[in-house]
């Protein structure tokens, strides 16, 4: 049997040399511009037709020669604003930016099944629908895109995207049916009560010990309020207050994020969370504000997409596939995921040799480039699959 890794490596190599290009120059959400050039050249390269869409995303189509069902892959194109300590060979040319979450990994593979899926044609069911999306880490570029019809033309049956994880070894790729991540929600609260003197606090109301007891009382969302099944965090990031050692502080303000799985458990997060502050600071003789901010929800990979993806890896792939446990963060995909039944495949890149062992997000972050065979052939093998109608979603998730 023709294993789908056995004819990507040429492929592969291409999209290492696409890969270090784009890591070379990252750019941030929304200012993808170089890089949604890279990919509208390699596109026209190939001879698949593609649009812009959402300012600086790309969509394009595949179209196989044989009747199917419609795969849109997803690949995020953005950096980070930090600055690379990878000491790689092609590090970042852009001070402050770096892509140190593999998107421009991500975008690098999408290609390279592009590459595949294309020169095959003849033998593709259905059509692949390529998203290369903006801004994934922030401000969002998932619905942008999804508001502009990416979806819908043609309309997507089901949808998976990848994302490099150094929990996995080189050659696995890993997903789980359900949420697989969590919805993110940003908070601010802003306690307000009366300066004075530090010496006379009789004449004044303090932020400071309502502060305290406002993050000790939060913790009890998570601690007494909530299923202890059901997964949440409260995490208190930022504290500003006062002016200097004697001097009372008339205003405190915090900042902070909600990590929930369950759509129930973030529905009721702002309420619970209103209540304790402006009781805490009732209790205290001061007032406070809340504002949440919400932002992605969690990503929940359909359950019958989950398993028959997994049976068509195991015939038509050697890659080692896992189940891996959900992780706290987010990831805007979720909003296609809400669309269609979808996939987040995690995708194995650790390996000592290639120093591919810092998580995402830090200065030191390597890829594994030979990890990029598998992330191909995995994104080959889901369009396939659902092209074919073997790979496809519809139940709910667990
Ligand atoms: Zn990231
Ligand atoms: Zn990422």
């Amino acid at each position: 049997m023709t294993t789908i890794e056995a004819i990507v490596p040429d492929v592969a190599e291409r999209a290492i040399a696409i890969r270090r290009e784009i890591h070379r120059f990252p750019e941030l959400g929304f200012e993808e511009e170089r890089t949604a050039s890279i990919v509208e050249r390699e596109l026209d390269d190939l001879g698949i037709e593609h649009r812009r869409i959402a300012k600086t995303g790309v969509v394009g189509i595949v179209r196989g020669a044989l009747p199917g069902k419609v795969a849109g892959l997803r690949a995020d194109m953005d950096a980070l604003p930090l600055d690379e300590r990878s000491g790689e060979s092609f590090s970042s040319e852009v001070p402050g930016k770096m892509h140190a979450c593999g998107h421009d990994a991500h975008t690098a593979m999408l290609l390279g099944a592009a590459r595949v899926l294309q020169a095959d044609r003849a033998n593709l069911h259905g059509t692949t629908v390529l998203l290369f999306q903006p801004a994934e880490e922030g401000p969002g570029g998932a619905l942008p895109m999804i508001e502009a019809g990416a979806m819908d033309d043609p309309k997507i049956d089901a949808v998976a995207m990848l994302h490099v994880d150094v929990r996995l070894a080189t050659g696995e790729v890993g997903f789980i049916a359900g949420a697989c991540n969590a919805a993110a929600d940003e908070f601010h609260i802003t306690i307000t009560g009366v300066g004075g003197h530090g010496a006379s606090p009789h004449t004044a109301v303090d932020t400071i010990p309502c502060a305290a007891a406002t993050v000790l009382a939060l913790q009890n969302i998570a601690a007494r309020e909530t299923d202890p099944l059901k997964t949440i965090v409260v995490t208190i990031g930022t504290i500003e207050g006062g002016y200097r050692n004697n001097i009372i502080a008339d205003r405190v303000h915090m900042s902070g994020t909600f990590r929930t799985q369950d759509a129930q458990i973030r529905a009721e997060i702002e309420g619970r969370a209103r209540r304790i502050v402006e009781n805490v600071a009732a209790a205290y003789g001061a007032s406070a504000t809340l504002e949440v901010i919400w932002g992605y929800p969690a990503v929940i990979n359909d359950a019958q997409l989950a398993s028959t993806f997994r049976s068509y890896l195991a015939t038509e792939t050697t890659l080692r596939v896992t189940s891996p446990a959900p992780t706290m963060g987010a990831e805007d995909f979720a909003y296609f995921a809400e669309r269609a039944p979808g996939l987040l495949i995690r995708h194995g890149i650790r390996s000592e040799a290639a120093g591919s062992v810092h998580p995402g997000h830090s200065a030191l972050f390597r890829v594994d480039e030979d990890a990029l065979a598998y992330g191909i052939a995995a994104l080959v093998a889901f369009a396939r699959g659902v092209g074919a109608g073997v790979v496809s979603g519809g139940l709910a998730a667990p």
